[in-house]
C-alpha cells in the first residue's frame, strides 16, 4: 500500500489540473524533493511512476532493500539477467498506461526511450509545470538546510582565502576550500572555482596549474551539497594594491549586487532585479562586459527556477532562494563576481552568506 506524502499529493493534484495521467520520475533531484531520497543514479533503470491517485517504483533489486527503507510504495524490482522491461511493463498495467506523460527532465535519455516504448502515450511532456512551483518556494526546514549549507561554504570561502598567496596555483586554493568543505560534513563538493589573473576574465574557469601572482586578481566561486541542499557563494582577492581600474569595476560590481539585494521582497519579478542589477552595471560603463544573467534559483539543485534573468517573469514569494551574482569580465586582464544567496521573506530579504563582501588584499 502506498503512503502518499504531501509533496506527492500536490503534485497529484497538480496532475488533475494539467490533465497528465502519469508522470515518471529517475534517481534526481526530483526524486530527492518527492520522497526525501534518491538512490545513486547509474545505468540501471530505476523509475518513480505517480498517476493522479497512486504511486509505484520501478528498482533494480540490488537496491532493493535500500531504497523501501526510506520510500513507502509498492515496488516492481527487476534483476540483472532479466533487464527491466517486464517489471516495467507491470508496473505500468497496475497504474494504466496513460496517454499524457510527463518525465523528469534529468533523467537518463535511455530510461524516456524504455517507457515510452513500454508505455506508448499519445503525448510526452516534462515534469517542470508539475514540479517548479512545488520546488521554488522552499519551506522553512529547507531554509534552515540551506542556511546551514550557507555558513559551510562560509568556512570555506576563509580557508580558500587564507591559502591565496604568491607561488600557490589555483588548483591548490580550490583544494583548500574541498578540504574545508570535506572537514565540516559537506555530503558533496559541488565545485570549487579559482580564477586568478586573466583567468579571472573567463566566468567558469576550471581551476588549473596557473601560479597566483602579485597584482592578481582572483575570483572564489565555490559550493557543496548539505543533506541534499547546494550552496554557492563568490567573493575576490587581490595580491598587492590593486588598480584605481579595478577598484572602479569592483566598486561598481558591489553596488550593482546591493541594488539588487535591496530591492528583494514579494510582488517583484525576477527580470525586475536583473534589470536593477544590469542598469547599474550600465550606468558605471560596464554594461556589455556583464556576460550572463544576474543569478539563478537554488535548492536541490545548484541551478534551477526561478532565473534571475530577461525574460523572467516569475513574481517572487516568500520561501524562493536565488544567487544575486552579478560580475564584469574584461577579456585578457581580469574580472570581478560577487555572489550570495538570497531567501525572499515575508517583508524583503534574507542573506544566507555571513563572509564580509570587502575586497581582501593580501601582500
Ligand atoms: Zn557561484
Ligand atoms: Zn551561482
Amino acid at each position: 500500500m502506498t503512503q502518499i506524502n504531501d509533496r506527492l499529493a500536490k503534485m497529484q493534484s497538480a496532475m488533475q489540473g494539467a490533465g497528465v495521467d502519469l508522470a515518471a520520475i529517475g534517481p534526481t533531484a526530483n526524486m530527492r524533493y518527492l520522497l526525501g531520497f534518491a538512490p545513486h543514479p547509474d545505468e540501471r533503470l530505476c523509475l518513480l511512476l505517480v498517476n493522479q491517485r497512486d504511486a509505484c517504483m520501478v528498482v533494480p533489486g540490488l537496491n532493493l532493500e535500500e531504497i523501501a527503507a526510506h520510500a513507502d510504495v509498492d515496488f516492481f524490482p527487476w534483476a540483472d539477467a532479466d533487464g527491466p522491461q517486464a517489471a516495467l511493463r507491470q508496473a505500468l498495467v497496475t497504474l494504466r498506461a496513460p496517454r499524457t506523460l510527463a518525465v523528469d527532465g534529468a533523467m537518463r535519455a535511455d530510461f524516456l526511450l524504455r517507457l515510452q516504448a513500454a508505455a506508448t502515450p499519445d503525448r510526452t511532456t516534462t515534469v517542470d509545470a508539475l514540479l517548479t512551483p512545488l520546488r521554488m518556494r522552499k519551506s522553512a526546514a529547507e531554509i534552515e538546510t540551506l542556511a546551514a549549507a550557507a555558513s559551510q561554504a562560509d568556512r570555506a570561502m576563509q580557508a580558500a582565502v587564507d591559502a591565496c598567496r604568491p607561488g600557490v596555483t589555483e588548483a591548490e586554493v580550490a583544494w583548500a576550500a574541498e578540504v574545508a568543505f570535506r572537514q565540516d560534513g559537506a555530503e558533496e563538493v559541488c565545485f570549487t572555482l579559482v580564477a586568478s589573473g586573466p583567468n579571472a576574465a573567463y566566468p567558469h574557469h576550471h581551476s588549473g596549474e596557473r601560479r597566483l601572482q602579485p597584482g592578481d586578481a582572483i575570483v572564489i566561486d565555490i559550493g557543496a551539497s548539505l543533506a541534499g541542499y547546494k550552496s554557492d557563494i563568490t567573493r575576490m582577492v587581490h595580491l598587492g594594491q590593486p588598480s584605481a581600474e579595478f577598484l572602479k569595476v569592483h566598486a561598481a560590481v558591489y553596488q550593482a549586487h546591493q541594488r539588487a539585494m535591496a530591492a528583494v521582497r514579494p510582488g517583484v519579478t525576477c527580470e525586475q532585479i536583473d534589470r536593477i542589477a544590469r542598469g547599474t552595471l550600465e550606468a558605471a560603463g560596464y554594461g556589455s562586459f556583464f556576460t550572463h544573467r544576474t543569478g539563478h534559483g537554488l535548492g536541490l539543485e545548484g541551478h534551477e527556477p526561478p532565473w534571475i534573468m530577461v525574460g523572467d517573469a516569475t513574481v517572487l514569494q516568500e520561501g524562493m532562494v536565488f544567487s544575486i551574482e552579478p560580475g564584469v569580465y574584461l577579456v585578457g586582464r581580469f574580472g570581478v563576481r560577487i555572489e550570495d544567496i538570497v531567501v525572499v521573506t515575508a517583508s524583503g530579504v534574507r542573506n544566507l552568506a555571513g563572509f564580509d563582501h570587502a575586497l581582501v588584499v593580501k601582500a
